[in-house]
């Protein structure tokens, strides 16, 4: 089976893995520090916390940005679950922006409209997810706009897109957001396994995150309310949580980050191929690439039509190639349907999910695993 996404891991990676293993640390030692600060360097951000995951990255986030109760938050329903479970983590309430047709993210005029409707209501979120789909930045430069217009903040969901670049920036910047997060997932960019990270430039959300990772526990004197007892001494000042990740898998993602520009590379070295491949076929639609932005394709998402697209997706599979789709409108899930959201809530999402096939993406594919995957889809679309 071709699987729509796979890990690379090199030789160095496991060399690096084994001497974590070898030394006094397993869990925050040194290359907890070492990873996060590669991840700073990259995005050119001031401060990287690195987690356990991406959800426990965006309940952390929410947290540190003050969501709780009375809340309201607002993120795409084309994302995976966690994007929008972390708000109702926090207790806030939960609202969704349809997406744009053309790019799959969410869409700047549906969210225009949204916020006016909102303003005249009273109901202004505190919060607005944007959610860099299969590697793709938001228009990030609008969003911010309306933010400073309408006082929201700002959490870049970037699961998908470490690697990939806004306006010639990499994403993780945070230029234009509070928070961005990443996902270390196998089927991601980069991999510590499970893991995930936070990137600011505010030092107060950073101090705030820090100590939400590790139990709300402090060993500074300075956040306490009284002198210290002694070096064995600590206080809790908030409730936090076990939110860590280890030296072991952070010695692997330092390793990955070194080999993260070939990763992306050689996706958009896949991305051409199958490109070239269906420059000529008019029932597949390849995923737009915006010129504001450089994706770190995550994803290579195709929409084949509402009518073909469940018999296309078995004949593929039937084929050995583990085609997948990506995603299934959050809003539509039964859980959230109890609280309220139905059909035709967010007609694009809708109309592209039924239309969608996330054909295989990763480094390694070979030329002849993508021209068989291409052979087999033209085969199931005549
Ligand atoms: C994968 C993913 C997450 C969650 O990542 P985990 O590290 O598995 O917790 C969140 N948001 C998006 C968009 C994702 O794709």
């Amino acid at each position: 089976m071709i699987p729509y996404g796979r890990q690379n891991i090199s030789q160095s990676d496991i060399d690096a893995v084994i001497e974590t293993l070898q030394s006094d640390w397993l869990t925050q030692g040194p290359a907890v520090t070492a990873f996060e600060n590669a991840l700073k360097s990259h995005c050119t951000s001031q401060y990287a916390v690195a987690v356990c995951n991406a959800t426990a990255a965006l309940h952390l986030a929410y947290l540190s940005l003050e969501i709780g109760k009375g809340s309201l938050v607002w993120t795409s329903p084309n994302t995976f679950l966690s994007t929008a479970n972390a708000a109702l983590m926090c207790g806030a309430d939960i609202d969704f922006v349809d997406i744009c047709p053309k790019t799959y993210n969410m869409s700047v005029e549906a969210l225009i409209e949204k916020l006016q409707k909102a303003d005249k209501e009273g109901r202004l979120p505190s919060l607005v997810v944007p959610v860099h789909f299969a590697g793709q930045s938001c228009d990030m430069a609008e969003i911010h706009k309306l933010s400073i217009k309408y006082g929201f903040k700002i959490v870049e969901d970037a699961a998908h897109a470490i690697g990939g670049k806004y306006l010639d920036k990499p994403i993780g910047n945070c230029k234009y957001s509070d928070i961005t997060i990443f996902s270390f997932h196998p089927v991601k960019i980069i991999t510590t396994a499970e893991g995930g990270a936070l990137l600011t430039n505010n030092k107060d959300l950073f101090d705030k995150i820090s100590l939400l990772r590790t139990h709300g526990m402090t060993r500074d004197p300075e956040k306490m309310n009284k002198p210290s007892e002694g070096a064995w001494y600590y206080q809790m000042v908030d409730l936090g949580y076990n939110y860590r990740i280890t030296d072991i898998q952070c010695a692997l993602g330092l390793s990955q980050m070194k080999r993260l520009e070939e990763f992306v590379n050689k996706r958009h070295s896949v991305r051409n191929q199958y490109e070239s491949l269906f420059s000529n076929i008019e029932d597949v639609i390849v995923p737009y690439q915006s010129t504001d932005s450089y994706s770190s394709l995550h994803l290579y998402p195709v929409q084949v039509g509402k009518d073909k697209r469940k018999e296309i997706f078995d004949i593929l599979r039937a084929s050995q190639i583990g085609v997948n789709v990506h995603y299934f409108p959050v809003h539509l899930q039964p859980y959230y349907r109890r609280l309220g959201f139905y059909e035709g809530y967010c007609p694009n999402a809708e109309n592209y999910y039924h239309s969608a096939i996330s054909l295989p993406m990763y480094p390694d594919l070979t030329q002849n695993q993508i021209e068989y995957v291409a052979t087999k889809l033209k085969e199931a679309l005549t």
